[in-house]
């Protein structure tokens, strides 16, 4: 049987991934961990956003 769990948000695992998507040029770094600095643009990656 088939139940949903309650208390598991669907969804969830793109709030995980937003540290690793950088905020200007959108890139998903797919690298563990994730690098400081966006690969492309050499924006902070999560450390925006957080203010
Ligand atoms: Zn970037």
């Amino acid at each position: 049987m088939e139940e949903p769990q309650r208390g598991t948000e669907e969804g969830g695992e793109s709030a995980c991934s937003l540290h690793r998507v950088c905020p200007e040029c959108g890139r998903l770094s797919d690298t563990a961990p994730p690098p400081a600095v966006c690969e492309r643009c050499g924006t902070p990656l999560g450390s925006l956003g957080q203010d």
